[in-house]
């Protein structure tokens, strides 16, 4: 793997970042002129979906030092969040490192955009097509609640990061990333631990900094993938512009305050990249902004999932594009988006894994409720409760990407708002291994994060 800036400069950093300084470093010399976006010197590399990833290149680079990432989830951490709020640890990272804003897969839903974001696939190429789903062909239902299901490979298609790494001879620990609980493939990572609701951030930070501050740089993991849970809990209940979502996104800054300055005891510390992402955004609903299609077609659903998007399977499947056809006739009354589940538009990449999504798709404006249910005010949304799960190009459902390390540029913000999918790519390309095929992801829209030779 190429390195490009010289370690002192990045030894330097560390010590400021702990001052939490406001005074941006010296840029390093590049080597070569800054290529950014469309460069030439990478154009050969890699080819989007499917394509290997040789990072190697011309010129005096040490082959013989490994990389690593440790990327962080910080589940709904809006891309506006750090704005509003007092984040000195993330605005550093942003000032040495980069900055972009980024969006999720469709549905904008934490299991399949995690998912997503370990195998680089759509939520409809990968199986984990919503937080829940009922299969058809093997008549069970996936839940995030059921930690039986939750360990069925079965429902897992696709290779998660953490196979692609150990399959080509890295090592990765993965700490409540969703998927871990499976033997996708018939394997499991070095360490996988499920997730674990009581453990604090704190505690799970320093589960970070013992793998990667070990003694013996052999036992040191190339991939470490970790998540918080919060300031999605905060955020639903309170709203993103909350006093208490403000305390909690304060609070997780804090926590990587600490992980940043323990981390410099890590023997590897100059030759880490750390990235710290999201899977969505978040948006405040309103009481108001609620539609109830039961009375359009009334008992001629047998089954449905009230969630964005809302999925319907008419007891007489005959009846499909009969039933659709109402629905979309009340469209802009009702504040949504209404699809038979083949005529899915191209760029939510939906629809097509049929014994997983039922055949009527409806997804409500971003910020309304829509629902199917006997009961007129059933699901009615209170004042400040949020969500997600909305169309990804909103702007509300964007989120966050800070990358700082010896791959990444520095204070570098990306003008290309990617899918987290992507992630897979950026952690391939880092370690200098080559991504799973297939997969979805796009070099040209993450080339630009990377310092070139
Ligand atoms: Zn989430």
């Amino acid at each position: 793997m190429k390195r490009v800036w010289n370690t002192p400069l990045w030894i330097i950093w560390a010590l400021l970042c702990v001052a939490c300084t406001t005074q941006p470093l010296p840029q390093p010399t590049p080597n070569k002129p800054d290529t950014e976006q469309g460069g030439s010197s990478t154009d050969t590399e890699q080819g989007g979906s499917g394509s290997s990833t040789d990072t190697e290149q011309d010129g005096d680079v040490d082959e013989s030092k490994e990389s690593y990432v440790v990327i962080l989830s910080m589940d709904a951490f809006r891309y506006d969040l750090a704005d509003m709020y007092d984040t000195p640890t993330l605005d550093s990272i942003a000032r040495v490192g980069v900055y972009s804003e980024i969006m999720p897969c469709f549905p904008s839903n934490t299991f399949p955009n995690h998912y997503s974001m370990a195998t680089g696939l759509h939520p409809d190429h990968h199986g984990i097509v919503n937080n829940t789903f009922f299969d058809e062909t093997t008549y069970k239902t996936y839940s995030i609640s059921d930690d039986d299901a939750k360990a069925d490979a079965n429902f897992y298609k696709g290779e998660p990061i953490w196979n692609t790494v150990e399959r080509q001879g890295l090592t990765a620990h993965i700490y409540g990333w969703v998927g871990i609980d499976a033997n996708i493939n018939n394997r499991k990572p070095t360490v996988a631990m499920s997730y674990d609701y009581r453990l604090s951030q704190r505690q799970l930070a320093d589960k970070v900094i013992d793998a990667m501050c070990q003694e013996n740089v052999e036992d040191i993991p190339n991939l470490v993938m970790w998540y918080f849970d919060e300031p999605d809990a905060v955020e639903h209940d309170y709203s993103p512009t909350s006093d208490q979502t403000r305390r909690v996104v304060e609070e997780i800054d804090d926590v990587l305050a600490y992980f940043m300055r323990e981390m410099r005891n890590s023997p590897v510390f100059e030759d880490i990249n750390f990235i710290f992402t999201s899977d969505h955004g978040m948006v405040e609903l309103h009481p108001d902004k609620y539609f109830n299609i039961y009375s359009l077609i009334p008992n001629k659903i047998q089954y449905y999932y009230n969630s964005n998007p809302v999925t319907l399977k008419p007891y007489d499947l005959a009846e499909t594009k009969a039933i659709y056809n109402t629905l979309k006739a009340h469209e802009e009354e009702g504040h949504y988006r209404v699809w038979l589940r083949e005529d899915m538009p191209e760029e939510l990449h939906y629809g097509t894994y049929t014994t997983r999504i039922y055949p009527i798709v409806l997804l409500a404006d971003t910020g309304w409720k829509v629902v199917y249910n006997k009961n007129a005010n059933s699901g009615r949304p209170t004042a400040k409760y949020s969500n997600h799960g909305y169309n990804p190009y909103d702007r509300e459902m964007h989120m966050v990407f800070y990358g700082c390390g010896p791959a990444f540029k520095r204070g570098y913000t990306h003008n290309k708002v990617f899918q987290n999918l992507n992630d897979h790519l950026i952690i391939s390309h880092i370690l200098g291994i080559d991504p799973a095929t297939p997969n979805d992801c796009t070099w040209e829209d993450i080339e630009g994060l990377f310092v070139t030779e």
